[in-house]
């Protein structure tokens, strides 16, 4: 189940997002008394409230806005009970001066802004026995080991307990609290309006994280980068895991480089299967498998990790997508055995990043005759003198072509005026393919498609990536439909 804390400054708007909220489906709301700016009637609050409620008053102190006395926050929460409202969040301080009168449950509750103390389980026992219904333990998250403590905790616990980390490397034990046995997890109700660093909203934990499904057998996969915010992997996995009928969720970890290696021990009690890889552990997971697929070994990057038994095992999907994109673009897939319709085609890469590499080695097994130009020419001769092919100057790269395949993020939100190659250059015979993704239609795709060229999108090469990902997590093939359709959503609208 999840509680969903609103925090207004108006009545008016407290009780309108709660009645909001209750058609939305939620069952249970915390009402952030702290947050309203007049003087609190609780009984409007609480007379007509269309589901159970949970009453809290925050001090600045743990995190809240209420900067009244003592008496007067105690006296709110006092005739909270006295209303019968279902739970009161008490902290621990104040725990005892707040007697059990009637069907109101206790949540006794512990904030630490700081850190993830050592001495977790001492904190909850210490909360459990100031007559607790319920004990809520929420503390910062400096590194992703604190939430498999705050999990394990919470699973070991002999009463009911709400444990969670604060912060976005926190984010974890929030989604999957209902594995490790928590009775409910606090959402927002808006993402843009977090009452607690980390929090996540309502819709976000209903309709991407399907928080509802999730039990003590689902399987967990996800994405381990650092920043994480911004990916939009969580939301295409989710959707295919919730079409397919398959009981698993896929979760953001932001991993910071340093503790990488604590994270992949972690992994079995986390309950994780596998995971999609991406900046900047492409590289540095390599340490950690004991099998890599030849096109690891090729490219010298891990997009995509399986943990079967003892066995960690390295793929690199972004490729193959790459490959796929561009020859259906030239016609079609291509079978085994069959030559590639790259095969002696003059294709011009922009860039030697991660997805140049990826790109880079797709073409010299196919067969392609490459030219890389990149800002810094030293890393595009090293893809040269590794792939094959013939390095330029950045200055120099408006070269003749039959491909395009722009892996700089030139172009990319919120530069979406800039594009890496002078439409004056462009010509009907090419393809022009863009690896930015958001947008999906760059301004270099404009420009080639009104100079004619068949284009190919970054959408195409994420969906396919992560297509392929599904596949190797599942053995089951994914809708592609409902991930372009889901990621073309939460990238916004095309503009042509
Ligand atoms: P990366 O490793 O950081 O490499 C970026 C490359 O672009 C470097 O060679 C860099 O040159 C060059 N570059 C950066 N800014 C530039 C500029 N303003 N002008 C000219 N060159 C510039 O990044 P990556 O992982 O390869 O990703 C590159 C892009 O691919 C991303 O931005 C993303 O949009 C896209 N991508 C797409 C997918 C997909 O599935 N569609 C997946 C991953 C990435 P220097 O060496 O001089 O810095």
């Amino acid at each position: 189940m999840i509680c969903v804390s609103i925090g207004r400054s108006r009545h008016k708007h407290m009780l309108a997002e709660h009645a909001h909220l209750v058609e939305q489906g939620a069952e249970l709301v915390e009402l952030r008394l702290d947050y309203i700016s007049s003087r609190v009637n609780i009984q409007r609050l609480l007379k007509d409230r269309p589901c159970a409620t949970v009453i809290t008053v925050r001090r600045e102190q743990d995190g809240g806005k209420f900067t009244g006395s003592e008496d007067a926050r105690l006296m709110m929460l006092r005739e909270a009970i006295a209303n019968g409202v279902e739970y009161v969040d008490l902290e621990d301080d104040i725990a005892g001066k707040i007697p059990r009168f009637g069907k109101t449950k206790r949540i006794i509750s512990y904030h630490n802004f700081r850190n993830t103390p050592d001495n977790l389980r001492e904190v909850h026992d210490r909360m459990k026995a100031l007559d607790a219904d319920i004990v809520k333990i929420a503390t910062m998250a400096n590194q992703p080991h604190d939430d498999l403590r705050v999990l394990e905790m919470m699973q070991e616990s002999d009463c009911p307990t709400i444990g969670m980390c604060m912060g976005d490397i926190g984010t974890p034990s929030r989604i999957l609290g209902p594995k490790f046995g928590a009775p409910f997890t606090y959402a927002t109700f808006h993402h843009e309006r977090a009452l607690a660093p980390g929090q996540l909203s309502y819709d976000q934990m209903v309709n991407v994280f399907r928080h509802n499904n999730i039990n003590s057998k689902s399987a967990v996969y996800g994405v381990v980068a650092d920043p994480v915010g911004h990916s939009l992997s969580p939301q295409i996995h989710n959707a295919a895991f919730g079409a397919a009928g398959i009981d698993a969720v896929y979760v953001p970890f932001r991993v910071p480089f340093d503790v990488l290696g604590q994270f992949v021990e972690d992994v079995p009690r986390l309950g994780i299967k596998g995971l999609s890889v991406t900046i900047p552990h492409k590289e540095a997971i390599s340490k950690f498998l004991t099998k890599v697929d030849p096109a690891v070994k090729g490219i010298g990057a891990v997009n995509t990790v399986l943990f079967k038994g003892e066995e960690v095992l390295g793929y690199n999907t972004d490729y193959k997508a790459a490959m796929d994109c561009l020859e259906h673009a030239l016609g079609g897939a291509v079978l085994p055995g069959q030559t590639s319709p790259l095969q002696d085609k003059k294709v011009l890469v922009l860039g030697a990043g991660g997805v140049s590499r990826a790109v880079m080695y797709g073409l010299q097994r196919r067969g392609a005759k490459v030219t890389i130009a990149s800002r810094t020419k030293q890393r595009a001769q090293y893809l040269a003198d590794t792939f094959g092919g013939k390095c330029i100057e950045w200055a120099a790269r408006h070269v003749p072509a039959d491909i395009i395949v722009n892996c700089t993020p030139v172009g990319m939100h919120p530069n979406v005026d800039e594009s890496p190659f002078n439409k004056s250059n462009l010509k009907p015979t090419m393809v022009v393919f863009d690896t930015v993704y958001n947008p999906e239609s760059t301004l270099l795709l404009k420009e080639a498609r009104s100079h004619g060229c068949r284009v190919v999108t970054g959408v195409e090469m994420f969906i396919r990536q992560a297509a392929l990902q599904f596949l190797l997590f599942t053995g089951q093939e994914a809708s592609e439909p409902l991930m372009r359709e889901t990621l073309k959503r939460a990238i916004g609208p095309v503009k042509y």
